[in-house]
């Protein structure tokens, strides 16, 4: 959803100040200096990052604001790291800095520029993420840079913190406690914030603030902290810093919802089966955090099933009304463009245009949803307008006299394309036609038995294998449905060579790539055969010529019974399947008083099979959801703070079919 930006103006010194706080964002003088002092020599940063244990630290901040103290902390790591890297003595565990901010009024994109200009010494770091400053859209946006990864959460700290997953014991190693003077913002300076701040944080964290309130301090003691007063920058007396000392809340928001905990995984070397968009996104995310990732499939190419069509639409499916699905896929969409531009910007090829995509008003019950939908309270205008039937027309190509969603930054994608540059650029060793027939627990990992005889083994596997998946013996307390799909071909000739955007009716149509378009698609559910069918061309045609029946043009498209037709994998809540494969015999056990509406601890925490993962179920959403959806798996295997709140997470977890089976006293579905 939408949420309200920063209503800023620029002093006479150039300094950012908001009457929402009558409050500046920074001292332009010493603004630098002073983040220096108070938030990093205060949590003895860089010190620290030299013996640091972990291949990752993690900061946590309360107002993002500018950015200043992000940019500023990923200056001194990369400084650091850079010293560490020249010091032929110097061996650091530490390889990541991973930092979390939460904002709850963003500052738009143009604000955002100005106020950096203030600071050319962090201009090569400044650019970097005023090209990946996402739409200002509630929730988490991962923005991921060589050595760093930054977690902006769009909302407010009351509502962040209490969502955020905080794995196994904690995510974060040092606070910077930030955000307008208690006085001037006393809302955000709460009980509940210091209690977050001792729940999220790990056994040695410690934290630092640029005030010395007392009910801080003492918020901060009442939480586990220890809460001293220390020097103050500059003219200032006094600030507080310290370190947890004992976890007053020792457990997490597993407490709330046991039947959904999952945990990290132990080991380095990974397979993933199948070479689909989920699998090839997660080979990425995986090789970006130094597994050793191999893949493993049962074609004999990689992107042949759901994933090989030639042209796939990008962009969110969003809803009039706040819901699950709509917030992964607005939130997906941000991530997987920002990976696909990094990808791009680094020379990687794969045929798409980002020639932005049109969804069609086309009966008046459609275009008053739409109204809804574009209503700026709802989703912000930079990824969503309702423009009318002359700008529509512009923008098509084509004559479209209807009015219109326009989402400029999507687009299309050669979805094998771009899986095969995804494998490339992970550096991942495919191995093809291999088929899993089976796999089995080991003392120390999996073993994997294929259709071809080989038998392979790995720490860890992850099953990215889409219309497969209910094959698998591990998966079968899900109950994945499978749908067939058929898209069509079609030769731009004549008015449909003008196209120059995606088009979205009931179906959707596509600009060339390499002189024909695609139309699609249909959809039949339990039909998993896989020919190319004269009957559902037609139906794709006549739905297009139903839908867009003022358009001439449209009755000039030929389809020329060329095509392709493939199954996809979805689930009876319309929702990927992303986490920790259960223990399903373990779990049914567990939870079968589930119906009792016991207090929540007095179930067990959920059994999963150790070092085994699934993405999978991702319908035709695989563009936009994959790239997201994978990261969050790789981040849950490498016990790295998670990108999406608790919520979603819950949402997606493989088991939720058992466990709403068991509430309801229904029986589970079992294969
Ligand atoms: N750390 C920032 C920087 O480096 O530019 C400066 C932060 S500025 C002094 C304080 C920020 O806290 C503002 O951007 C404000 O919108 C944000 N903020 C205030 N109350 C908040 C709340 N309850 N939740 C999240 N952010 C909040």
């Amino acid at each position: 959803m939408s949420i309200k930006a920063a209503d800023i103006q620029f002093n006479q010194y150039g300094t950012p100040f908001t009457d929402q706080f009558d409050d500046i964002y920074f001292s332009n003088q010493s603004g630098l200096q002073e983040t220096e002092y108070v938030f990093f020599k205060n949590n003895q940063l860089p010190k620290r990052w030299l013996t640091f244990p972990s291949a990752h630290f993690t900061v946590a901040e309360t107002g993002f604001g500018t950015g200043l103290n992000f940019l500023a902390c990923w200056q001194l790591f990369q400084q650091t790291m850079l010293r560490q890297e020249d010091n032929v003595n110097g061996s650091c565990a530490l390889k990541k800095l991973h930092f979390i901010s939460v904002e709850k009024f963003p500052l738009n994109k143009d604000d955002l520029e100005t106020a950096l200009n203030a600071w050319p010494q962090l201009t090569a770091f400044s650019q970097q993420l005023i090209e990946q400053y996402p739409d200002l859209v509630e929730g988490c946006h991962r923005l991921v840079f060589d050595n760093v990864t930054l977690d902006l959460w769009f909302g407010d700290v009351a509502d962040v913190f209490p969502a955020m997953n905080n794995q196994q014991s904690g995510i974060v190693d040092a606070w910077f406690l930030d955000g307008f003077a208690p006085s001037k913002n006393p809302q955000m300076w709460s009980q509940t914030l210091f209690d977050q701040m001792s729940r999220l944080a790990k056994a040695d964290a410690t934290f630092a603030t640029f005030t010395a309130a007392g009910f801080v301090r003492r918020g901060l003691q009442q939480a586990g902290f220890d809460a001293v007063k220390v020097k103050g920058f500059g003219q200032k007396r006094e600030m507080l810093a310290g370190k947890l000392n004992l976890k007053i809340k020792p457990d997490n928001n597993q407490t709330l919802t046991p039947w959904f905990t999952q945990s990290p995984a132990t080991g380095n070397k990974v397979a993933i089966i199948g070479a689909g968009l989920a699998g090839a996104n997660l080979a990425y995310s995986l090789s970006q955090r130094g597994y050793r990732v191999e893949m493993y499939s049962a074609g004999s190419e990689v992107a042949e099933r759901a994933s090989g069509n030639r042209q796939g639409g990008f962009y969110p499916q969003l809803h009039v009304q706040k819901n699950i699905a709509s917030d992964i896929q607005a939130l997906a969409f941000g991530f997987a463009l920002r990976r696909y531009q990094t990808l791009l910007k680094q020379g990687v090829e794969f045929a798409h245009e980002f020639c932005g995509v049109l969804q069609i008003a086309f009966t008046n019950a459609i275009q008053t949803r739409y109204q809804q939908l574009a209503d700026k309270s709802q989703w912000p205008g930079s990824l969503v307008e309702l423009i009318n039937a002359t700008n529509a027309t512009e923008i098509a190509g084509v004559t479209m006299p209807y009015p219109a969603l326009h989402i400029k930054k999507g687009g299309w994608i050669h979805p094998a394309g771009l899986v095969e540059a995804l494998i490339k650029q992970s550096g991942t060793k495919v191995h093809l036609n291999h088929a899993l027939t089976d796999l089995v627990e080991q003392d120390n990992g999996w073993r994997m038995q294929f259709d071809n005889q080989a038998v392979q083994q790995a720490d860890i596997v992850v099953l990215a294998t889409g219309d497969c998946s209910h094959n698998i013996k591990q998966l079968n307390g899900v109950p994945y449905r499978l749908v067939r799909g058929q898209v069509e071909q079609v030769p731009a000739a004549g008015a449909l060579a003008q196209l120059k955007t995606v088009l979205c009716h009931k179906g959707y149509l596509t600009p060339a790539m390499h002189g024909d378009c695609a139309l699609g698609s249909t959809y039949i559910k339990n039909d998993t055969a896989t020919e190319h069918r004269l009957e559902e061309q037609n139906t794709n045609l006549a739905v297009l010529n139903k839908a867009l029946s003022e358009c001439d043009w449209v009755k000039q498209v030929k389809a020329v019974q060329q095509g392709r037709a493939s199954v996809r994998c979805s689930t009876p809540d319309h929702l990927p399947v992303a986490g920790h494969i259960a223990n399903w015999q373990q779990q049914l056990e567990d939870y079968q008083a589930l119906y009792k509406a016991l207090p929540a601890a007095q179930y067990a925490k959920a059994a999963n099979l150790p070092n085994l993962y699934s993405l999978s179920a991702l319908g035709s959403r695989g563009l936009c959801t994959a790239p997201l959806l994978a990261d969050y798996v790789a981040s849950l295997i490498a016990n790295e703070p998670l990108p999406l709140p608790q919520t979603l997470i819950n949402a997606l977890v493989p088991n939720r079919f058992l466990i709403r089976a068991l509430t309801r006293r229904d029986t589970p579905y079992s294969g």
